[in-house]
């Protein structure tokens, strides 16, 4: 049998754009006037699980190419962009994957993050998106080495579900348990994310909702993304925000809560009984480019301006070549200015077709979520 091969990554780098000189002022906008303020952190492309919607086993099998270790940004390439970023105004980092617990050593990353202060001298919001496996083992390393919070990804509560769903056997208990590891070591608030897929996990929404009301930790619904090619996203598996929001509140009442600021991507609703709060992300049914501030680096060092980028740039290229930060720096303030994505508001508008399968698109566990 054949097998199709669906590239992870683009294959055309963009080239970093050049131009007059600029020094980090600590604010970069782009051409819809966004900040830069968040910068998402891939750390290995690799992965213990192979959920279904990110990374099917079909594609990701013993054959798939990963990434060489040499190709990967070394922990000192990563700080100083990092550095670099941080003069430019970002003030939260998130590490992700992959699976970024599998990275090697990864707390003496963290340490040196942790150092970085923001141009007025605050510390960063330093956090890490987990699938929560390694979690229990680590989660006080973590802690220790300056990390902030953290959060869990969980697709359902129901134990062969969960199964299913990371196809790779791992119990939902061994998840729980990595939660419960982080709650001790302070890694606080500690939420947790639910990927919903209709037809797949929608019947776990007031179950999971049912186990972490009251927990402090703040569970949060995800709309099933068409990021990437290889999980053959359909509109029909989408199960919008409001729908998740009406099920859990013929349950257990909620009230629609204020934003803790505009950059916000979760809306907040909070049980009426006053134990706690949820979240729900609409990427499908409520775009939010309008605030978006983040920027993503891939685990070989490719910025990407938008989840839905089919190519990034460079910066690996860049330090490796010998530039100096002073360059590196004003290369990143080129590219952030020139920015103008907003790819949700378009699908969402009809501006633009949901990708077809044939459309190169970078992968979800590239470039982190
Ligand atoms: N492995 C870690 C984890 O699962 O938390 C970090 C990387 S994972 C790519 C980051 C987040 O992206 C996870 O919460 C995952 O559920 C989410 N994700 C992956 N594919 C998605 C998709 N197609 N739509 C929505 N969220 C997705
Ligand atoms: Fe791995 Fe996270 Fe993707 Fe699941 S969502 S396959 S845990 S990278
Ligand atoms: Fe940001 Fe792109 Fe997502 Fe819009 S589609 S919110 S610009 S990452």
């Amino acid at each position: 049998m054949s097998r199709r091969i669906i590239p992870v990554a683009d294959v055309s780098a963009v080239p970093v754009v050049s131009g007059p000189v600029q020094t980090p002022s600590g604010v970069l906008r782009d051409t819809l006037s966004r900040p830069l303020r968040d910068l998402r952190i891939s750390v290995t492309d690799r992965c213990n699980f192979r959920c279904v919607y990110c990374m099917p086993r079909a594609v990701f099998d013993k054959d798939y190419g990963f990434l060489p270790h040499s190709a990967l940004l070394s922990f000192e390439e990563i700080e100083r962009l990092a550095r670099l970023f941080v003069a430019h105004g970002v003030e939260k980092i998130r590490l992700t994957g992959g699976e970024p617990l599998l990275r090697k050593n990864l707390e003496f990353l963290i340490e040196r993050l942790a150092r970085l202060t923001t141009p007025d001298g605050r510390p960063l919001d330093l956090t890490l998106t987990t699938n929560g496996s390694l979690l229990a083992r680590k989660a006080r390393s973590l802690k220790d080495a300056g990390l902030t919070r953290v959060t869990v990804s969980l697709d359902a509560i129901d134990d062969a579900l969960f199964r299913r769903m990371n196809d790779a056997d791992f119990a939902v208990g061994d998840v729980l348990e990595g939660i419960a590891g982080a709650q001790a070591a302070g890694l606080a608030p500690l939420k947790v994310n639910m990927v919903v897929k209709r037809g797949t996990n929608d019947t776990e929404v007031v179950p999971m909702a049912r186990h972490f009301k009251g927990s402090g930790t703040i569970l949060r619904f995800i709309e099933y993304m068409d990021v990437g090619t290889s999980n053959g996203w359909n509109m029909a598996e989408v199960l919008p925000s409001a729908e998740v929001v009406a099920r859990i509140a013929e349950h257990f009442p909620l009230v629609p809560l204020e934003a803790h600021s505009a950059a916000e991507t979760a809306q907040r609703w909070g049980y009426a009984d006053g134990s706690g709060e949820i979240g729900v992300i609409s990427s499908v049914t409520r775009a939010f480019c309008g605030s978006c501030t983040r920027a993503r680096l891939s685990t070989e060092g490719k910025l990407y301006l938008c989840l839905f980028a089919s190519a990034g740039h460079d910066l690996r290229a860049l330090m490796r070549n010998g530039s100096s930060d002073a360059e590196i720096a004003s290369a990143l303030a080129h590219i952030w200015q020139a920015r103008g994505d907003r790819y949700s508001e378009l699908r969402g508008s009809n501006a633009i077709a949901p990708h077809s399968p044939e459309e190169r698109r970078v992968e979800m566990s590239y470039i982190g979520g």
